[in-house]
């Protein structure tokens, strides 16, 4: 049951009653609940397809089955890319019902999290490179090692210096920063890290910071050309960083560019811990 209740007062603005609607949402839960298994089985359905495309892909790409011509590589990049582009979303959808269902596992170890920012940089150079966007790191000179699951941050990494990217114009400025936190700070109530990644892009309204973190919103009037993107990137970041027990937020003005700001902590439990 979901209950609803609203305060009746009279003219003189003083509470004379009140009234509670209790209506049964069984039916909803329902709905909801076939709809994420849906979900799921259509995401894993799609799996295997994807995979033999690309698979087929790579052996035209190889030279195995012969010679290719500049036209025939041309539509060849532009398949891998939206192919690329597919399993992504795949992935998201699949990350989403895991998430639904409770059933996402973290797996954490031990790593140095500059680690993790130098391989995002990597796997994103060729767009930095394409937008002559220019990248700066600023990151201690000394390892900064965390437990958490290494793969679901490099994700949300990957989520946050994309979409920074992707909302920056040609030129732009990109700005990941990387700062252990101790207790002095008061952010965190335990040592923890906190990565910050700063765009000189269209900016965000501040009446849509907590939106943008729900599944499926996309809230730019101009989705920058051939980038598309689901709404989903940004909602499945928060839940990771709130299953490693932190936090994470935006800071923006429209037209003066955005910085996303996450803290985890350095030892890894589940469960949140208050940041202010
Ligand atoms: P997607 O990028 O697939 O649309 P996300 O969940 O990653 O989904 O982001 C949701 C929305 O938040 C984006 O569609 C965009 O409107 C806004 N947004 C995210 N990052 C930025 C950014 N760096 N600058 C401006 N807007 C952004």
């Amino acid at each position: 049951l979901r209950a609803s209740t609203a305060v009746v007062e009279n003219e003189d603005g003083d509470t004379v009653g009140m009234v509670s609607v209790l209506s049964d949402i069984t039916h909803e839960k329902q709905i909801e609940e076939i709809k994420s298994q849906f979900v799921s089985l259509v995401t894993h359905e799609l799996r295997t397809p994807v995979v033999a495309i690309q698979k087929s892909l790579e052996l035209i790409d190889s030279g195995v089955t012969g010679a290719i011509n500049d036209d025939q590589k041309r539509f060849l990049a532009i398949s891998k890319l939206n192919l690329a582009r597919l399993n992504s979303l795949i992935n998201d959808l699949l990350d989403m019902s895991k998430l639904e269902a409770g059933k996402f596992v973290l797996l954490p170890s031990s790593f140095d999290i500059r680690g993790v920012i130098q391989e995002v940089k990597v796997s994103l150079s060729s767009w930095v490179s394409d937008k002559e966007i220019v990248l700066k790191i600023d990151l201690p000179e000394a390892p900064v090692t965390v437990n958490a699951d290494r793969d679901r941050m490099v994700q949300v990494m990957v989520n946050l210096v994309g979409n920074a990217l992707k909302f920056t114009p040609k030129k732009g400025e990109v700005h990941i920063k990387l700062k252990p936190l101790d207790l002095k700070e008061k952010i965190c109530q335990e040592p923890c890290v906190e990565i910050a990644v700063h765009d000189s892009g269209i900016g965000i309204d501040p009446k849509d910071f907590k939106r943008i973190f729900n599944k499926f919103e996309q809230v730019s009037l101009v989705s920058p050309v051939g980038t598309g993107g689901t709404g989903l990137g940004l909602s499945i970041a928060k839940e990771i960083i709130n299953l490693h027990g932190g936090d994470i937020w935006v800071e923006s003005q429209i037209g003066h560019g955005s910085t996303f700001t996450f803290v985890v902590p350095r030892a890894f439990r589940g469960g949140k811990i208050d940041v202010q």
